[in-house]
């Protein structure tokens, strides 16, 4: 491709409403174009990096035995409402375009493919002779984040890669799992990233486990925890570790204390000289569960720890068949607005114990209608949730929340003063510095990662809800075990920049490139340089390395800078060397220069290519 022919416009300024590097410099280089918020065209070079990215991938799936498919972009409500998942995906997460067609038909642009597979499924998959079986598509998803942001990164629109599994037995699956582990690994590995495979929050889905890939970078908006030894490493909404030991308790006796103005762990620990691991912190969270019901939970956790959200909402999933409910639709702190809709009267924020009476939520439950009070709709349950995190279980003489504002007690136990509560759970936040379990001398660090994958095994749980099911040799009928494989292909092509830049612009891995070389034209009213980049080029090309000839009119100097810019490996230049027979060629990687014979061009470039490909 001559430049002086493409669409190739590049800024010399940092856009403003980009944040991070990869995205300035994806903006900056003419790779991509902001439609509307997270909302994107990929231009000429990005689609060349996205299909590059695409077929790594298809030719590792393939290997595996998967056969690719396209499934439909739009997907009747249907399907959704038989897996259960249309409320949720529609109202509680709000993630999925819902639309209605003329015919007041209900539809969703797809945000993921499970429903669809499944049905699929359901109506094609007979007896186990036909499985195992893994179906994959490379597509683009629709999802409307809430905050859709750093260009590719989050978008509302965006190229994923699924793949569905269909097994007999878990044996099998597991089987397909590394298969697919495997596959990733080579992804990863051929796309020259850097990265870690760690364990995954399954999140209400279950299922026997899930990995992801985080390509490590410091914008990644997850966190890692790993320990060295290179044994454990979990994204830290599933990461657990031991915390250090609570100290001893300075308190013996029972008491309750004034302490004015401790609303916070370390102002009540300072103003009574006592260690946060002595404090049993309450916090209080909002439940809403799917049948409209408000559930107030109080999670009592040790006062130098946090709660882990995403372990907490698993935890109120657990318990939400007592409430008649299936999901939640929304946790979170209540604020001061939403503590008035329940609270009967002022709560003792800051002073909580874990006691705190049932008679500060208003009993309104005697106010509904008898159909109300059935399904709970709109209500708030007149009992608390407690919860207990397991570090305080074995505190003694503890300080906690004297329930009045401006006091706490000191010396406290359970079984005594308190009751334990009966639900026990390990909700805390797992963090640098902690113990790690499998070995308490390793200590677990933490590291930034982008997800661009994420495999699970998801069981049964699709292929129950819409009645897949399969004749096992025994000639029994069992419901399909399933597993699910997404890798965000154009999340990964913008994790490639955000890993590999400097100064300067874009070092494309070379295997991901849009183009292998670049021969740039220092001056081209001098035939001689033309005639030899010309011939280069062409030549280049017909050795299937792939070259970009910058024939423009333009000063030699803003060439290089645009070269650099969009990162193209291997830099040509027809310059000055041209008199001896040979050419100036720069690695973009290192900027190496060397002067190479014009009539070894082809083959140096392409032996180097071949080798940074793995070829
Ligand atoms: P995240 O936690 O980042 O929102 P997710 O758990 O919703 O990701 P999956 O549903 O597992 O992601 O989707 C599979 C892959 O698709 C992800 O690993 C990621 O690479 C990619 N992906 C998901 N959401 C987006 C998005 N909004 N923009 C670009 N890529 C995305
Ligand atoms: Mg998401």
């Amino acid at each position: 491709m001559r430049l002086s022919q493409m669409l190739f416009i590049t800024l010399r300024d940092d856009p403003a409403d980009a944040e991070i590097p990869s995205h300035k410099l994806l903006i900056r280089a003419g790779y991509i174009r902001r439609i509307g918020s997270g909302i994107y065209a990929y231009l000429p070079l990005m689609w060349r990096v996205l299909q590059k990215v695409s077929q790594i991938v298809r030719e590792e799936m393939n290997a595996t035995g998967a056969q690719e498919c396209l499934l439909p972009q739009l997907q009747p409500s249907e399907l959704w409402k038989e897996s259960g998942r249309w409320d949720t995906y529609t109202k509680a997460e709000g993630i999925m375009f819902a639309l209605q067609d003329r015919r007041e038909q209900e539809l969703a642009l797809g945000p993921t493919h499970e429903e669809v597979i499944t049905t699929i499924a359901r109506d094609m998959i007979r007896s186990y002779r036909q499985l195992p079986l893994n179906l994959y598509q490379i597509q683009t998803k629709f999802r409307d984040e809430i905050r859709p942001r750093f260009g590719l990164m989050r978008g509302r629109e965006f190229i994923m890669k699924d793949a569905y599994s269909f097994n007999a037995n878990e044996e099998s699956l597991k089987k397909t799992y590394q298969q697919m582990y495997q596959a990733y690994t080579n992804v990863l590995q051929r796309s020259g990233l850097a990265f870690r495979a760690v364990q995954a929050d399954s999140g209400a889905i279950g299922g026997s486990g899930s990995q992801e890939f985080m390509v490590l970078a410091e914008a990644g908006e997850d966190e890692v925890l790993y320990t060295e030894d290179g044994q454990y490493a979990a994204n830290v909404e599933k990461a657990v570790s031991l915390p250090f030991d609570a100290e001893p308790s300075p308190f013996s006796t029972y008491e309750k204390r004034e302490t004015p103005g401790t609303e916070t762990i370390e102002k009540v620990s300072q103003f009574l000289k006592c260690s946060p691991t002595q404090i049993v912190k309450n916090v209080l969270y909002q439940t809403v569960y799917d049948n409209g019901l408000t559930v107030m939970a109080l999670v009592s956790i040790r006062g130098d720890q946090e709660v882990n959200e995403v372990k907490l909402h698993n935890e109120l999933t657990k318990q939400a068949s007592q409430y008649g409910a299936k999901t939640i639709l929304n946790l979170s702190v209540p604020s001061t607005e939403a503590q008035e809709k329940w609270a009967a009267k002022l709560l003792p924020l800051g002073y909580i114990a874990p006691d705190i009476g049932d008679e500060y939520i208003q009993n309104q439950f005697n106010n509904l209608s008898s159909g109300a009070k059935k399904t709970g709709e709109g209500s708030v349950h007149p009992k608390f949730l407690r919860l207990v995190d397991k570090t305080v279980v074995d505190l003694k003489n503890f300080v906690t929340g004297a329930n009045e504002s401006g006091y706490h007690v000191v010396g406290a136990n359970w079984g005594v003063q308190f009751k334990l509560p009966d639900i026990i759970v390990d909700v805390r936040k797992a963090k640098a510095g902690d113990r790690a379990i499998h070995n308490p001398e390793q200590t677990i660090k933490s590291a930034r990662g982008i997800e661009v994958g994420h495999i699970f095994q998801l069981g049964t749980k699709y292929s129950q809800a819409m009645g897949a099911t399969y004749t096992n040799e025994q000639g029994e009928e069992k419901p399909l075990i399933m597993g699910c494989y997404g890798l965000g292909v154009s999340r990964l092509a913008q994790a490639a920049v955000e890993q590999s830049y400097d100064q300067d612009g874009i070092i494309w891995p070379v295997a991901i490139a849009p183009y292998h070389a670049i021969v740039t034209i220092p001056n081209i009213n001098d035939a001689q340089q033309v005639e030899i980049a010309e011939k280069l080029y062409t030549e280049l090309n017909q050795a299937g390395v792939e070259t970009l000839l910058d024939d423009r009119n333009e000063r030699a100097g803003v060439k290089f800078k645009d070269a650099d810019l969009i990162g193209i490996p291997y830099r040509i230049v027809t310059g000055r060397a041209i008199s001896n027979g040979k050419v100036e060629v720069v690695e973009r990687q290192t900027r190496k220069s060397q002067e190479i014979p014009i009539n070894e061009v082809v083959s140096t470039l392409k032996g180097w290519i071949d080798l940074a490909k793995g070829e």
